[in-house]
């Protein structure tokens, strides 16, 4: 006999990240009855300032700042969250430089600079505080999946086998999806000769409100406005060289990084190196199988150069959720017909995005003579072009793509 307890849900939500949690709060105000699971005990983790809690920056896009005030969590993450007023673009050994000022193209900020740890501890102080409807199911184990019309989930929690039934299963479970796997999704996968080191400067002559892209003979440095006179940095570098630049004392890094950056924030004070990342895309060839669907670094995990991965991941849920709620209010229930829609619109979506990263990292990696003068040439020419800033901070800012209500500051 069976002695699993089973359980009805409309939406389960597997993998309780950024991504998991934010589709939680965007369901959050429907009577949709929705399950959340995550497997990782230290999910409870509270941020803690003094500690080494830093794990990496996230620049949130004006579209992601939208959503989290649709959803009602921006005055939360606001005290926390650097606005980045302007950018500087430059690449090393070239006189070409593209400034960018929010102020030209009638925004308040490019972006916010928020750290991931901290900005998952606020998500998940909200849903506990907000969303009594969703049940919460962490640590988990031993996930296994049934596709049926009403897909079976069979885990452990708390020692106890449960089978849950869900209408529409998200697999927000990230890059090694497990999801994913079940369902038989193959990636197409690309991994990148680089990774990327991140962590804090502390510098002696703070630009407040500018972030720095600077385009180096072997790998890029983004520095970000983090607080007061400290600056979250993010380097790529070949995979070898990050593991030198990783074992050597702070003294010997902090000098090489300030020949990376110069002295456009004068001396370097302070260095602290919190993680390394590798750099890969791996994206899912299917999205979909039956009504399960997949979300987040699970759906495509991108090079974290233009910033985009978790703002494109917001901008295909905010879209998900506004789907999900129209069908159960027409319908009463979710007939999912409008999945393939959502699919093709966001993966065109998706495939836009990949070419901007590619576009990014070719252009800096070309090393044909007289290719850096060019690169020179199209900075200085984007600087002084106001015509041809727009498009491309539109794009990068996700203001190009915000159809969904959630992105538009309405509720879904
Ligand atoms: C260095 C770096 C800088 C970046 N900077 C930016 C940026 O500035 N802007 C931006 O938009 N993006 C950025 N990104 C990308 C961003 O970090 C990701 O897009 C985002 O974290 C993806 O979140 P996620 O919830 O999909 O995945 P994850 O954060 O990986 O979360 C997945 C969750 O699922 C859980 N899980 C896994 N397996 C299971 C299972 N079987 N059952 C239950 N739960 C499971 C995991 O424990 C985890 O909690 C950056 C990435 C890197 C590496």
């Amino acid at each position: 006999m069976n002695s699993a307890v089973r359980l009805d849900y409309d939406v389960v939500i597997v993998g309780g990240g950024l991504v998991g949690m934010s589709l939680a709060l965007a369901l959050a105000p429907y009577p949709l009855k929705i399950a959340l699971l995550e497997s990782r005990v230290d999910k409870a983790r509270v941020f803690c300032e003094r500690s080494t809690g830093f794990l990496k920056p996230l620049v949130l896009s004006e579209s992601s700042r939208r959503f989290f005030e649709s959803v009602g969590v921006w005055k939360e993450l606001k005290p926390y969250a650097v606005p980045i007023e302007s950018i500087h673009v430059s690449e090393e050994g070239h006189w070409g430089v593209a400034r960018f000022k929010a102020e030209h193209q009638k925004l308040p900020a490019f972006g916010y600079v928020i750290e991931s740890a901290l900005l998952e501890q606020k998500l998940k102080e909200r849903l506990e505080a907000e969303a009594k409807s969703i049940t919460f199911f962490c640590p988990i184990e031993n996930l296994e999946c049934e596709p049926q019309d009403n897909i079976l989930l069979r885990i452990t929690h708390a020692g106890i086998v449960k089978e849950l039934r869900a209408r529409c299963v998200v697999g927000a479970d990230g890059t090694y999806s497990t999801v994913r796997k079940l369902m038989n999704i193959p990636v197409i996968r690309q991994d990148f000769p680089e990774a990327a080191l991140v962590g804090i400067l502390t510098v002696g002559k703070p630009k407040p409100y500018t972030a720095f892209e600077r385009f180096l003979k072997r790998g890029v440095l983004a520095v970000l406005p983090f607080s007061d006179n400290r600056f979250a940095f993010v380097y790529t570098r070949p995979k070898e060289e990050i593991t030198h630049w990783m074992s050597v004392s702070d003294v010997v890094f902090l000098e090489h990084i300030q020949v990376q950056l110069g002295y456009r924030l004068g001396r370097i004070q302070a260095v602290q190196r919190s993680a390394t990342y590798p750099l890969a895309h791996v994206l899912a060839e299917k999205w979909r199988v039956s009504n399960a669907v997949l979300l987040g670094n699970a759906a495509h995990t991108l090079h974290p150069i233009g910033a985009q991965g978790f703002n494109l991941a917001l901008r295909d849920l905010a879209l998900l959720a506004e789907y999900l709620v129209r069908d159960y209010q027409k319908e009463g229930t979710l007939t999912l017909q409008w999945m393939s829609d959502y699919v093709s619109e966001r993966q065109n979506a998706q495939k836009q995005v990949v070419r901007w990263i590619d576009f990014l990292t070719r252009s800096f990696s070309v090393r044909l003579p007289g290719s850096g003068s060019l690169r020179s040439l199209a900075l200085f020419g984007i600087d002084s072009f106001l015509f041809l800033k727009a498009p491309l901070l539109r794009f990068a800012s996700g203001l190009s793509d915000i159809r969904p209500r959630l992105l538009r500051g309405l509720s879904s």
